[in-house]
């Protein structure tokens, strides 16, 4: 080891040894572990936000099952019984995966952990999770997937890349709109774009918008560490992320991963 850092050091920095070595360590983990509470402060907060979409979610099923409960009681053709049962149980099966998926999402993962991706799936769950945060409804979602090599990476970190990125685009378009989302790979890298048809980002905040806490949304429903996370995430694994709008056009987000093994 020390002839490698040997042959690589410029040729006026000095080694530190010692103290200063460990040091150095020291705050390189404390950085390390600061980012890791930052990304599950802000997943926190997007969980925050998602919560009147679940209970959305959640209400219609527990409403059904409330109602077919109080006619079973009163029930007894046994094949009636037996239907109600079923639906019941169909209802049910609905919940508990809604609480899986946020469970998946929100639980504190080490960015330690990196295993062979495919975006197509993560921008898939992405989509699952948006639907928990808004109303879908009226948006329309096109799909341009191409089949793509795997990425290392983190699977947590990359859906909460996607989910901040398509939840921004279905907040933008306040409900109604068409979200394109495409991906493809060439030359080594895989890109994926995520377009919608809000009223875009005006030229001049173009810059502002991955600095951490910019947000143009009202109190308590923007922490305006979303893009910043997204950015962070997108360097850390050797890739680029960009935002392009024009007046009127929506907005485009696209990110570029590389395709890496080990
Ligand atoms: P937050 O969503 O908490 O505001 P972000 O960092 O995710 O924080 O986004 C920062 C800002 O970027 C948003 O407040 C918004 O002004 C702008 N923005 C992000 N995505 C879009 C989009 N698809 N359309 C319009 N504006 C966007």
């Amino acid at each position: 080891m020390a002839s490698l850092i040997a042959k690589h050091k410029p040729p006026r920095a000095e080694i530190l040894g010692g103290i200063s070595a460990l040091l150095v360590w020291k705050l390189a983990q404390y950085e390390r572990d600061l980012r890791d509470q930052l990304i599950q402060a802000e997943k926190l907060a997007s969980i925050g936000t998602m919560a009147s979409g679940i209970a959305h979610e959640i209400n219609n099923p527990l409403f059904g099952i409330t109602g077919l409960s109080e006619r079973l009681e009163h029930e007894t053709r046994p094949e009636i019984v037996k239907e109600y049962v079923q639906d019941i149980m169909e209802m049910s099966r609905r919940i508990a995966a809604i609480v899986k998926d946020l469970n998946v999402y929100a639980h504190k993962s080490s960015a330690e952990t990196r295993c062979d991706i495919d975006v197509n799936h993560t921008i898939e769950e992405a989509m699952k999770m948006a639907r928990r945060a808004c109303v879908l409804d009226e948006v329309k979602v096109q799909t341009e997937f191409s089949a793509l090599p795997p990425i290392r990476a983190n699977p947590d970190e990359l859906l909460q890349v996607f989910v901040n990125i398509v939840t921004n685009a279905v907040q933008a378009m306040e409900g109604q709109g068409t979200l394109v989302l495409t991906t493809s790979s060439a030359n080594g890298s895989i890109r994926a774009t995520v377009r919608d048809t809000g009223p875009g980002i005006p030229q001049h905040l173009l810059g502002k918008i991955f600095d951490p806490f910019f947000t143009t949304k009202e109190q308590g429903k923007g922490t305006g560490l979303g893009l910043h996370i997204v950015r962070d995430i997108v360097i850390r694994l050797g890739g680029r992320v960009k935002a392009e709008s024009a007046p009127g056009m929506g907005a485009c987000f696209t990110v570029e991963l590389p395709v890496t093994s080990g």
